[in-house]
């Protein structure tokens, strides 16, 4: 597999499709055994998770819906001084099994950030799972029930990653070559 070009940026090839795929088969099977007969409500976070919440539901043989939301960020009047906003949550949370799906949690500022509201809504349970993440990077207590890959505190680009709005629709994940 070749290099690819993104904006000024080289990438080299990282995680093949097909490992992507079997992962995915892997945590979905998890989901279908652990939320069978629950209903749950996934939520993916826009843009970026797309691609693998298409894939991951697909992948479901439960009973399940999906909803996808986009993050607003902004400075707050808070302590922390950055709060997230949920743009299209329509669904009622009220009683419901929730899983976050997320593309990347790095620092885990935004789902810190952004948790309190589902909490706030009463859901019945909530969970997240996310394509990837970087332990090293990690700067919250957010933990993740279902994770795809952990992976070095590098910039990826690749199903759905996106370097400044190119590189989403590669079918293979690629890291930022040194
Ligand atoms: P956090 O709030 O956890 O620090 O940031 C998560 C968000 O940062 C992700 O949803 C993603 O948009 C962006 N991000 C973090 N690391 C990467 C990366 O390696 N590649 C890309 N394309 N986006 C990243
Ligand atoms: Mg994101």
């Amino acid at each position: 597999m070749k290099d690819v070009t993104v904006h000024d940026k080289v990438f080299t090839p990282f995680i093949v499709k097909e490992r992507i795929q079997q992962r995915i088969s892997e945590l979905a099977a998890e989901i279908n055994k652990e939320y069978a007969g629950k209903n749950p409500l996934m939520i993916g976070i826009l843009n970026g998770s797309f691609i693998f919440a298409a894939d991951l539901f697909r992948e479901l043989t439960i009973e399940a819906e999906i909803s996808f939301i986009k993050l607003a960020s902004y400075k707050g009047t808070s302590s922390t001084g950055h709060v997230v906003t949920a743009i299209g949550m329509e669904e009622d949370l009220h009683g419901r099994h929730i899983v976050i799906v997320e593309d990347i949690i790095d620092t885990g500022t935004t789902l810190h950030s952004f948790l309190p509201e589902i909490h706030h809504r009463q859901p019945a349970s909530v969970k997240i799972a996310t394509f990837l993440t970087k332990p090293a990077a990690l700067k919250h207590d957010i933990t993740a029930a279902y994770t795809a890959f952990e992976i070095d505190n590098k910039f990826v680009v690749g199903y759905g990653l996106d370097y400044n709005g190119l590189g989403r629709n590669l079918p293979d994940l690629y890291i930022l070559k040194e």
